[in-house]
């Protein structure tokens, strides 16, 4: 067929530790199944993080910040390690993650939990409980208890210390966070269960409420309404039962940490950041493993998934997706692993081996 090739223009930030290593491996294989699809990537590589305080002071240098906004998405990797950790907190690198969130408008998390089934062993539950989960948790990220005013310290009429903290989402803000969630369940099982707390709090009176008026727009998803400690047993007892969540930044913080010990494997898990408009930011959930790093043992699974979801969600190139997606399946088939993975009869490779099969995977089948 007879097709004009599209030009995606990635802004990709390397960053730190394991950062570099992981990028090479997922650049490649993101090059090779777009290649397969007419798709071509324009990459642009800025500083983020120790890297970028090493070389300009700043962990989110202006230049940094300008491509990424002059992008269609961002592929971060990792940020942060050993040699910046006695700088005061202010000037840290991790300060340029937030910066980069902020200075985008990135007001949506979205984390996948996937239990794929040749690594349902490495969960911390029985692989009868977990084999076949696949859920994906939208978080409000930049409201909530954690940015609520008023907050602080104060002493009270009985002269006690008291701290204190505000839970408070407005309308706008839980609209466009609905909007993100049916839109992922609409690329997906087309479920969704909104978590909150309303039997006890206003301000989750106010999120059901709007949830429910949105949802009315979206007659295809299946809505429905948990309170999040219902929610926290359900996902250890029936995972399989949900398909996306949306929640807000507190119980999504705590919720999607608890949906990753259901994967067991920091190593495979992929997030992203998103805007209402602009691009949006990809990265893995995984840290910069400073331990590993600069020895081609990280796993760079978490990041070649890390570009699908960009694809997918960034991109609106759900068959790129699946090839990334697909390539990292056949690997786990053929019984290859990185040392984090390893377990008896698998074939232990470096992450450079692990991007050469990842990359014949993609070839073979894209
Ligand atoms: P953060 O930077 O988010 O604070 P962290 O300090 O909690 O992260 P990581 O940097 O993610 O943690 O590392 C935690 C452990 O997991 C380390 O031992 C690290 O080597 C290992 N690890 C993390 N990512 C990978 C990976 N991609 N491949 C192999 N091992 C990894
Ligand atoms: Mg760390």
């Amino acid at each position: 067929s007879f097709r004009l090739q599209a030009t995606h223009k990635i802004a990709v930030l390397p960053g730190d530790g394991i950062g570099p290593e992981i990028t090479k491996v997922a650049l490649q294989v993101l090059e090779a199944a777009g290649k397969s699809h007419g798709e071509q990537f324009e990459v642009k590589e800025s500083l983020v993080g120790g890297a970028a305080i090493d070389a300009t002071g700043q962990p989110l240098p202006e230049e940094t910040l300008a491509a990424c906004r002059a992008s269609d998405a961002v592929l971060l990797a990792a940020i942060g390690g050993y040699k910046w950790d006695s700088l005061p907190s202010a000037s840290r690198p991790e300060g340029g993650l937030l910066a980069l969130r902020t200075g985008l408008n990135a007001f949506a998390n979205l984390r996948p939990a996937v239990v794929l089934p040749q690594l349902a062993d490495g969960s911390s539950l029985k692989r009868e409980i977990v084999e076949g989960v696949d859920i994906m948790i939208v978080r409000e990220l930049v409201g909530g208890i954690y940015f609520g005013q008023p907050r602080g310290f104060s002493t009270n009429d009985k002269g006690h210390k008291t701290g204190y903290n505000t839970m408070v989402y407005s309308e706008p803000e839980v609209e466009r966070i609905a909007h993100v969630a049916f839109d992922a369940a609409r690329k997906r099982r087309k479920r969704l269960c909104s978590v909150d707390k309303s039997n006890v709090l206003e301000v989750s009176q106010l999120w059901r409420q709007t949830v429910t008026r949105i949802g009315k727009e979206y007659p295809d998803i299946e809505l429905t309404h948990m309170y999040v400690d219902n929610a926290a047993m359900q996902l250890l007892r029936n995972p399989k039962e949900f398909d996306t969540v949306v929640t807000g930044n507190l119980f999504g913080d705590i919720l999607s940490d608890e949906a990753s010990m259901l994967t067991g494997s920091l190593g495979m898990l992929p997030s992203a950041s998103i805007p209402s408009e602009g691009p949006g930011i990809f990265e893995p959930v995984h840290g910069s493993a400073p331990d590993i790093a600069g020895q081609d043992l990280a796993n760079p699974m978490a990041m070649v998934l890390s570009a699908a979801m960009m694809c997918r969600y960034g991109l609106s190139l759900p068959q790129v997706a699946d090839d990334m997606e697909a390539a990292v399946t056949s690997a786990l088939d053929q019984g290859f692993r990185t040392g984090d993975l390893m377990s008896d009869g698998m074939k232990q490779l470096s992450c450079s081996d692990m991007g050469q099969v990842l990359l014949k995977a993609e070839q073979t089948s894209g």
